[in-house]
């Protein structure tokens, strides 16, 4: 199994977010997760998210919505105006875009012809419409992109997020400089490696495991959602997937009398499954900062582009154990030569953060603890993270997709040279 987590710090729109001052349209939001918040200021940035939309046939569905222009931006103060030393700001009353212009909108609104007297045929509503909580331009906009009225627009989640593109950077293009890469980069490169470990057609004839992939929302949160890490979600998954009996896949008709129940093989096999499965938590790692070099432990300071990060920590807010680094070597070792070229396994480092200093943590503890699968976390080594933009190496997503691969394909026959009792 392959763990990753798809969500990063941002800001959510307020459930209620209509708001003006001194001429501005602005708009509620919220901090989701522990952004580096003032990278926020003088962004340029879009609307994206899911709205809950009421169709011709009285059913509610969601639709996803992406509105790539920028609509929104937090102001900065000019230095002329503040001079202070340090950049301090309170969340709620100074990180509030603005939308645009009070003047503009109600120019808008005569453009239209839009009536500006009370509708007093209205019919009972149990909570304020969206077009009352929210800024009626911004709603509009977002029936606009999932071709729906703005008045059938019953609710929506809707974030923030800087539209400059994601683009390769640094003298020979060896850095990605992009939003979110954590943990969007691990997610691709999970991704890639499973569709790849399954290419050819006879990739699965000799395979005895079941390869997984699972990508979670929330966990810059901590997880604890129903959709979350720390949920019954996968562990459900895997009970499902165990307790299959291997002749339901080939015919279903030829033993329908087949009661599984009653299997004593089936009984435990969610048990037994896990004893012999392995987990790898990816989610990014922190590459060494040639401007804050003393931050690091002296001996583990990852380096961009040489290859995926095992995270350490002695009080497990990582899982990685000795038996998970030994395969995970083994796995590195048997990975696919990069293209045109005759290198052939994938580098990795290690981690482990000063003694003195705080320390992140991932889905790999909490997993490791439901499951009671082996786990290791490891992850592709960036600057700046959970920055509105932060940067990664180029070469580190073929090590990763190279690696995962290499652990899909080959996972099933290295488990077995790998004792621990
Ligand atoms: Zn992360």
């Amino acid at each position: 199994m392959l763990g990753a987590h798809t969500d990063s710090p941002c800001l959510k729109i307020k459930p209620v977010s209509k708001k003006q001052g001194e001429g501005f349209l602005q708009v509620g939001v919220e901090t989701y997760g522990g952004g580096l918040w003032h990278t926020w200021f003088d962004r340029d940035l879009g609307l994206a998210g899911r709205v809950m939309v009421r169709g011709s046939d009285g059913k509610i569905a969601q639709k996803l919505v992406h509105i790539d222009k920028p609509l929104l931006r937090v102001p900065t103060l000019a230095i002329h105006l503040d001079r202070q030393e340090t950049f301090q700001f309170n969340k709620e009353t100074q990180l509030f875009p603005i939308a645009g212009l009070v003047a503009a909108e109600l120019k808008r609104k005569a453009g239209k012809g839009d009536a500006i007297e009370e509708d007093t045929t209205k019919e009972f509503s149990v909570m304020k419409v969206t077009t009352q909580r929210h800024h009626e331009h911004i709603v509009e906009l977002i029936a606009d992109d999932c071709d729906a009225d703005p008045e059938d627009i019953v609710d929506f989640e809707v974030v923030l997020y800087d539209t400059q593109k994601a683009c390769l950077g640094g003298l020979t293009d060896e850095f990605i400089f992009s939003a979110r890469l954590d943990n969007l980069n691990q997610t691709y490169c999970g991704t890639m490696a499973l569709i790849g470990s399954v290419k050819k057609d006879s990739a699965l004839d000799n395979e005895t495991a079941i390869r997984l992939f699972a990508a979670f929302d929330h966990e810059e949160i901590g997880s604890t959602t129903a959709q979350g890490a720390d949920s019954s979600m996968l562990p459900g998954v895997i009970r499902r997937l165990s307790v299959l009996p291997a002749s339901s896949f080939a015919d279903s008709e030829s033993d329908k009398s087949y009661d599984k129940t009653n299997d004593p093989d089936l009984s435990t096999a969610y048990e037994q499954t896990l004893s012999c499965s392995f987990l790898i938590s990816a989610d990014m790692a922190h590459s060494v900062h040639p401007n804050y070099a003393a931050k690091y432990e002296a001996d583990h300071k990852p380096e961009m582009n040489k290859g995926p990060v095992i995270k350490v920590n002695a009080n497990n807010r990582y899982a990685t154990n000795s038996p998970g680094i030994v395969l995970l070597q083994e796995v590195a070792r048997k990975a696919p030569k990069k293209i045109d070229t005759d290198e052939a396994g994938v580098p990795l480092q290690v981690f482990v953060v000063r003694n003195d200093s705080s320390c992140g943590s991932t889905i790999g503890p909490m997993l490791a603890a439901a499951l009671g699968a082996r786990t290791l976390d490891l992850g592709n080594p960036q600057l700046s993270m959970h920055s509105c933009r932060e940067t990664g190496g180029a070469d580190d997503v073929h090590h990763a997709i190279r690696l995962f691969s290499s652990f899909f394909e080959h996972y099933s026959s290295l488990e077995k040279t790998i004792l621990v009792d």
